[in-house]
């Protein structure tokens, strides 16, 4: 006589629900869903653990089976002159290889945005370079740890445990590690001008002192005992949210921050060994930037409109072809443009709702209410399956921890190319 099969089990999981993507956690399942997490990381817990999952497709506003939805999707990416493909943060790499196969198939825009419809900011890095290292590198040489505006405990839980600080991995390196909060601790405000002061003291460049304690907002005293501090160590690592780094959620601002610090890495470079690792938001943003350059050769911003892809960073970003009324379609793929956290300006939003969208995501989005089709896919952090990209370059397997009768992403997208295929698109 056959035993029933137990629904609930425990397996090994790379947890998604930030770009540390460790991949020590145990989760416990039973049936579709997660019911608890080890070790319990707070952010783990919150993502692994929902249980509002979008499991229905819907045309017009109302439930559809999922052909007739595919078929939808197609006739509206059909008609479409000048479509947009945007979301991709929580899609694996086959999944974004699928989405940029469609867009160009269309003659499609495709840029990426974070959870809050953010595009990436690449010009910092084409301008003034990076300088950055792994986790491990870090972990073992790392005597200086500076969260530079940034504040992981709230944005990545265990980085500090991932870089050796807890009593079992810290006792393989040996290291006596320093970590600094500039925000916190010397109350600074201003990330692109605490750059530039501490540049200029690491290289005793002239400075107007009291212009730099108005607008950095600290004593120079202080600035120069971090200088020093800087310059004294062995190696530094500065820790920094990429996508919040500048003041007020302005691309501008972003840019001239990331190039202040790049700038302050380099100017550290003549004191000591200095790196700079980004903390990308969870899902698979390092993925999405690593897969569209390897396929395109550009990062964001990516037109297909001539037949060849063309990178317009100023120009072709979702919002701003929404903006401007030029997209006369939208496909999103995992992300929520509508939302209550979203950046995206009013201009946008608006031409948005009136714009004909599918968005693809397992979860019921301000979004997804508002697209003419909607598909659902498995749950990207924990029914699906492939490559994703943690935040410092490193490619990891994920494997889904429970099963799921619904399709994944990357199926939807290839289903949608093959309904396109048979329209003759
Ligand atoms: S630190 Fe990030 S990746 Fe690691 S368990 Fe917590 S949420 Fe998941």
């Amino acid at each position: 006589m056959s035993r029933p099969v137990p629904s609930v089990a425990v397996r090994p999981h790379v947890c998604t629900a930030c770009s540390l993507l460790c991949d020590d956690v145990q989760v416990r399942v039973d049936g579709e869903r997660v019911v608890s997490v080890e070790p319990a990381c707070p952010k783990a817990v919150e993502r692994l653990t929902s249980t509002a999952i979008a499991a229905t497709c819907a045309v017009g506003g109302k439930a559809a089976d999922y052909e007739r939805a595919v078929a939808a999707a197609a006739e509206l990416l059909a008609a479409a002159k000048m479509p947009v493909v945007t979301g991709l943060q929580y899609a694996t790499v086959a999944a974004m290889r699928a989405a940029i196969e469609l867009a160009e198939r269309l003659g499609a825009t495709i840029d990426p945005i974070d959870d809050r419809g953010r595009s990436g900011e690449f010009a910092a890095v084409q301008s003034v370079g990076a300088v950055t290292a792994t986790l491990g590198e870090i972990a073992a040489r790392a005597d200086l740890v500076v969260n530079w505006f940034v504040d992981p405990v709230a944005t990545h839980p265990r980085l500090r445990e991932r870089l050796g600080d807890s009593p079992t991995l810290g006792a393989a390196t040996g290291a006596t590690r320093q970590w600094i909060d500039v925000a916190t601790k010397l109350q600074a405000t201003d990330a692109a001008e605490s750059a530039r002061v501490l540049r200029a003291l690491l290289q005793d460049a002239p400075l107007d002192e009291q212009r730099a304690e108005t607008t950095a907002g600290v004593p120079l005293a202080k600035w120069r005992d971090l200088a020093d501090q800087l310059a004294a160590a062995k190696y530094v690592a500065f820790v920094f949210d990429e996508t919040t780094l500048g003041v007020d959620d302005r691309d501008d601002q972003r840019r001239l921050a990331k190039v202040a610090l790049a700038e302050l890495v380099a100017a550290l470079h003549q004191h000591t060994r200095c790196v700079a690792l980004p903390l990308a938001p969870g899902g698979n943003l390092a993925g999405v930037r690593q897969t569209l350059t390897w396929q395109t050769g550009f990062p964001g911003a990516v037109t297909f409109a001539s037949g060849a892809p063309e990178y317009h960073p100023d120009e072709a970003t979702g919002q701003q072809m929404l903006a401007r009324g030029e997209a006369d379609a939208v496909l999103v793929v995992g992300g929520d443009p509508l939302g209550k956290h979203s950046t995206w300006s009013p201009t946008a939003r608006d031409a948005f709702c009136s714009t004909p969208t599918i968005v693809i995501d397992s979860t019921d989005t301000a979004t997804r209410q508002a697209a003419a089709v909607a598909l659902a896919v498995r749950p990207f952090h924990i029914a699906e399956a492939g490559s994703v990209f943690r935040t410092d370059g490193v490619a990891l397997p994920l494997a889904a921890a429970v099963d799921s009768h619904l399709p994944s992403c990357e199926q939807v997208l290839r289903d949608i190319a093959a309904a396109l295929l048979s329209r003759g698109g």
